[in-house]
């Protein structure tokens, strides 16, 4: 089963660690279908722009599995509102996802996930049906994770530019 072009059922679902502790990780028709609009109104315009294959790390996490990963309590990736996303595949980086989404696509939250001032280590978006067009950074202060919130990218910049240098 596809939920969008470029993504199936299987790879929004699928988790390394969910397999190895036998967890079912299998959302509902609810979820599956807001899972549709995070995939069609995000994954897929990035996607067609850049043309090439982009990774998604980790998409619908069930309550059991986002507790055992260490996800955060309240997580929109429980109710398929987020996908997180990477540039494993090397061909376009962290930054490039991350300035595209902002700029040009409809978005609920955008986190610039750890990584340093020039590239995120991930990119996390999330899709709803009330989009607070939310630019956050996530950082390591004190080993804790804390976040904070921009209403630009300009702002977002500035922050990352002295929280890294
Ligand atoms: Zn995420």
């Amino acid at each position: 089963m596809k939920i969008s072009d470029h993504i199936s059922l299987a790879e929004a679902t699928k988790s390394i660690t969910a397999q190895r502790l036998g967890i079912d990780n299998t959302p509902d028709d609810k979820t599956i279908d807001r899972m549709k609009l995070v995939a069609n109104h995000i994954f897929e315009p990035l996607r067609n722009y850049f043309g090439v294959p982009i990774k998604i790390e980790s998409f619908y996490r069930c309550e059991t599995l986002n507790k055992v990963i260490g996800g955060a309590v309240g997580s929109q990736h429980l109710i398929g509102e987020a996908m997180d996303i990477d540039d494993d595949f090397g061909e376009i980086s962290n930054r490039q996802i991350f300035v595209y989404i902002a700029q040009y696509l409809e978005f609920d939250q955008l986190i610039w996930e750890f990584g340093n001032d020039n590239s995120p280590d991930w990119v996390h978006a999330s899709y709803s049906t009330n989009n607070r067009h939310k630019l956050s950074v996530a950082y390591k202060k004190n080993g804790y994770t804390k976040y904070e919130h921009f209403t630009s990218l300009e702002s977002l910049y500035m922050f990352l530019d002295d929280l890294y240098n």
